[in-house]
């Protein structure tokens, strides 16, 4: 038998694969080749299982032939991957009337009733396929129950209760076969990521009852918590138990270690026990895994029936895998390999516990992950009133713009009715590891009612309490319970082993002083792109730059100009310093100037009052910038052609916070990045400006430095003209946010709302604001990269859309040569893990 692929007793050279007979097949027979004491196994192939499904019976005599004759026996799934699921074990077959007389010598009557009681329910349920409803009052102890059982067995199928085991066996194998087939079981495991034909391996394995004189019992132990990665020995023992009985949560499990507070499998059978802490030992060393061992003990001897990968909460993987790394059990590489980089957004922010009870009322994208419960207030000002009470709030807005982000900051989480991925809300909260739900179209928003109807028909007014779960784009009534972040030990060590690993550069996109620390704490290597325009969005300074954006002439445009160059250069100190010595790429002003006008009326008037202008003039010049299709418009690189003052005053600021921050000890070489270029006479035209700012800083200062300028490529055709570009830049920095919404032409702030619709209907195979569209974009990307690099070889290149942290645009970008990616600060973490584990993949392969 041994050789027979396809029924196989399982030796330690039995020629069986995860590929053909399963996982919990495979794992068995390490077991074996451990000598642990794994009772006799036969391993059916998927072919054999298939065949069964299909009506051919294996020989069942051959099956058979391992056992003893009267052996009680079990049937387990083994499909290729355990998460697949399968059919539930069956045990106890092989129990008939003869049997139970020969037990009931043997264990009692008890005992061997109750095993024989058991054995009649699960064949009639999972096997005769009678109603369940049938047992419902018959117990599974005892004779009684196994009288009654044997009764409604006969009542119902009008036949005797099947005695010969191969028979019992053969329909048993029948039943699971089929079952693995159906089309519920098919959709289910497809939904966990089965191929339509993954195949169904079954084991039959001779049976330690769990039952009997001296100490029986059936339980799960486990080295290590599965919940916080701690080593600590964990599971649960039952007396006289079998199958799942020590897990049903009704029973009163024994301790496993000595315990003040009741009775334990080590006081009970203490050689036992300490069997078990060899085994799940040896298992951790050799299967260089933490493992679940289900065992039974009869008699005082222990049994293992099978090794199952401990299931664990993402803080726990990291935990784990650190330290079996640690314990030389596994190579750093693979500790990196094992530790999926996304599980690390959960530890950096706190999240909703999944396992407790929660009322969900809403859906939306998950623009930002982790979670936050808070009053809910519908606008920036009563955030910020919230913040100052001390009191948690939720920011509902219908989309938001740069007049919300300190009312963004000064909140716990965002919840708005449109936006997608790359959204301003969605940026912003990844930017400062705000949880945030966008485009939660299903429900109400009625902002001057400040009422949120969800689509059953409550209301939440402003004052109540949600929570809004960014990680899985949900909005729950009220509070619920959460998980803590942690940057643990183990965190830290595991990304300082991927920082060894990886050959591509991180940084981060950091806009605030506060970002920057963010950055430095992850350990991002600089920032790649600091967007300017929100630095003016303070009370204080805004009012000056609407002064700018409202000055008749040039020299009225200067004295505003003047007036905000101080606050730019303290800015940009901060950073320089926060960075210390890290480059800083900033990008100079983007957005329309029109983003930075009140858009109501009494937004007008305040203005008014501020310039000391007439409502009607400043009414009229708000109309007169509106424009039709702003992302289009007067924005970045045509702002510094139209309006060079503007461009001047920040290449002022930069320069002479490089100084600044040189003579504090944090020499800097600042990187000067013009947004929005379709020419390179565009850039041209800049550089010329900036050159002679930069001239009149040093003859001024006397004070000597350096500075690169680059170019952010984001309409399609900077991407085809790089060549031409890089004649004047000595950076390319691929703003894929803008790049996307122009080469598909499709609005980045609307598109949430076909975005489901499409890419259900399979026109996106995802949305390509979240995932880097590689086909198109990604075209885009190379065929710049190449040029670029054609006129210029060392021409630096990185990418710098939301698009940076996911681990398949940084694959993407490392293989066109890039040197960096940059990405909110809260990805930084996941960039740094996932660029390891590509660097990882190269060396391996
Ligand atoms: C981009 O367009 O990809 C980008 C990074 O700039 P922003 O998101 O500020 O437009
Ligand atoms: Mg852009």
């Amino acid at each position: 038998m041994q050789n027979n692929p396809h029924i196989t007793l399982i030796t330690p050279d039995a020629p069986v694969s995860a590929d053909t007979h399963g996982g919990r097949t495979k794992c068995l027979q390490r077991l074996v080749r451990l000598e642990l004491p794994v009772p006799r196994t036969v391993g059916l192939s998927f072919d054999a299982v298939h065949k069964i499904a299909r009506g051919v019976m294996p020989d069942m005599a051959l099956l058979l032939s391992p056992f003893d004759t009267g052996e009680l026996l079990c049937v387990r799934p083994s499909s290729e991957d355990p998460d697949w699921g399968g059919p539930g074990a069956i045990l106890n077959i092989g129990m008939n009337d003869a049997r139970y007389l020969e037990l009931s010598d043997r264990l009692g009557q008890e005992a061997a009733a109750s095993l024989y009681a058991r054995f009649v329910h699960s064949y009639s349920v999972l096997v005769a396929r009678l109603d369940p409803d049938v047992f419902d009052e018959i117990g599974m102890e005892g004779q009684a129950s196994l009288s009654a059982a044997l009764a409604a067995y006969e009542d119902e199928t009008d036949e005797i209760f099947p005695q010969d085991p191969a028979v019992q066996l053969g329909e048993v194998l029948r039943s699971m076969a089929r079952a693995w087939e159906g089309t519920s079981a098919r959709l289910l495991r497809q939904g966990k990521g089965a191929p339509a034909d993954a195949g169904l391996g079954l084991v039959v394995q001779s049976m330690a009852l769990g039952f009997g004189a001296g100490e029986c019992g059936s339980g799960v132990l486990q080295l290590v918590d599965g919940q916080t990665g701690l080593m600590q020995l964990t599971g649960r023992y039952l007396s006289q138990s079998q199958g799942r009985d020590a897990l049903d949560g009704g029973v009163e499990a024994l301790f496993l270690e000595r315990d003040p507070r009741g009775p334990s499998l080590e006081d009970l059978a203490p050689d036992a026990f300490e069997a078990l802490i060899g085994h799940a030992t040896l298992m951790r060393a050799k299967l260089r895994e933490e493992m679940q061992v289900e065992f039974v003990i009869e008699d005082g001897r222990v049994h293992l029936l099978d090794g199952v990968r401990v299931a664990r909460t993402p803080r726990a993987a990291v935990r784990i895998a650190v330290r079996l790394a640690e314990d030389g059990i596994i190579t750093r590489q693979e500790a990196l390999m094992r530790v999926p980089p996304s599980a690390l957004n959960e530890l950096l922010h706190k999240q909703v516990d999944r396992t407790r009870p929660r009322d969900l009322v809403g859906r939306g994208v998950a623009a930002s992950p982790g979670a936050a419960t808070g009053r809910i207030v519908f606008s920036a000002a009563e955030a910020q009133a919230s913040a100052a009470r001390g009191e948690a709030c939720v920011l509902v807005r219908r989309e938001t713009s740069p007049e919300d982000v300190r009312g963004m900051h000064a909140a716990n989480a965002v919840l708005t009715e449109r936006g997608g991925m790359t959204s301003h809300a969605a940026v912003i909260g990844r930017g400062i590891g705000l949880p945030c739900v966008v485009g939660a179209t299903e429900m109400r928003f009625q902002m001057r009612k400040q009422m949120l109807t969800t689509r059953d028909g409550r209301v939440f007014k402003a004052g109540d309490v949600i929570t809004v779960d960014g990680t899985h784009g949900e909005v729950l009534a009220g509070e619920v319970a959460m998980l803590e972040a942690t940057l643990d030990d183990a965190f830290q060590t595991l990304l300082g082993w991927a920082d060894a690993e990886r050959d591509i550069g991180i940084r981060a996109n950091a806009d605030t002083p506060a970002d920057a620390k963010a950055a430095k704490m992850f350990l991002a290597q600089g920032i790649g792109l600091c967007r300017t325009e929100h630095m003016f969005f303070d009370d204080d300074r805004l009012t000056v730059m609407r002064e700018m954006i409202f000055a008749d002439n040039s020299e009225d445009r200067r004295a505003a100009l003047e007036r905000l160059l101080p606050v730019q250069r303290a800015d940009f100190t901060e950073l320089f310093c926060t960075m210390a010595g890290l480059p800083v790429c900033i990008r100079l002003l983007d957005p329309p100037l029109h983003e930075f006008l009140p858009s109501d009326h009494a937004g007008h008037r305040a203005l008014a009052e501020a310039l000391n202008l007439p409502l009607s003039n400043v009414t009229r010049r708000v109309e007169a910038m509106e424009e039709y299709n702003p992302m289009l418009g007067m924005r970045g690189v045509r702002l510094g052609i139209t309006v060079p003052e503007i461009y001047d005053m920040q290449a002022r600021a930069i320069f002479e916070a490089a100084i600044l921050a040189g003579e504090a000890g944090a020499p800097i070489v600042p990187e000067i990045m013009i947004p929005l270029v379709s020419a390179k006479r565009e850039v041209e035209l800049v550089k010329m400006r900036i050159d002679m700012v930069a001239a009149a800083v040093r003859s001024e200062t006397n004070a000597s430095f350096d500075y690169k300028l680059g170019v952010m490529v984001e309409t399609p055709r900077a991407a085809l003209r790089a060549h031409d570009i890089a004649e004047t830049a000595s950076f390319l920095s691929f703003g894929t946010n803008d790049l996307t919404q122009m080469t598909y032409g499709l609005s980045r702030d609307d598109a949430g709302r076909f975005m489901s619709a499409y890419v259900n209907q399979g026109v996106f195979p995802e949305d390509p604001f979240h995932t880097l569209d590689v086909d198109g974009v990604g075209e885009l990307l190379i065929l710049g990269a190449k040029r670029g690099r054609k006129t210029r070889p060392d021409l630096v290149l990185s990418m710098c859309g939301e698009h940076g942290g996911n681990p398949e645009s940084i694959a993407f970008c490392r293989a066109a040569g890039f040197d960096y990616v940059s990405c909110s600060p809260f990805r930084v973490p996941v960039a740094r893990l996932a660029a390891a584990q590509l660097a990882i993949i190269d060396k391996l392969e």
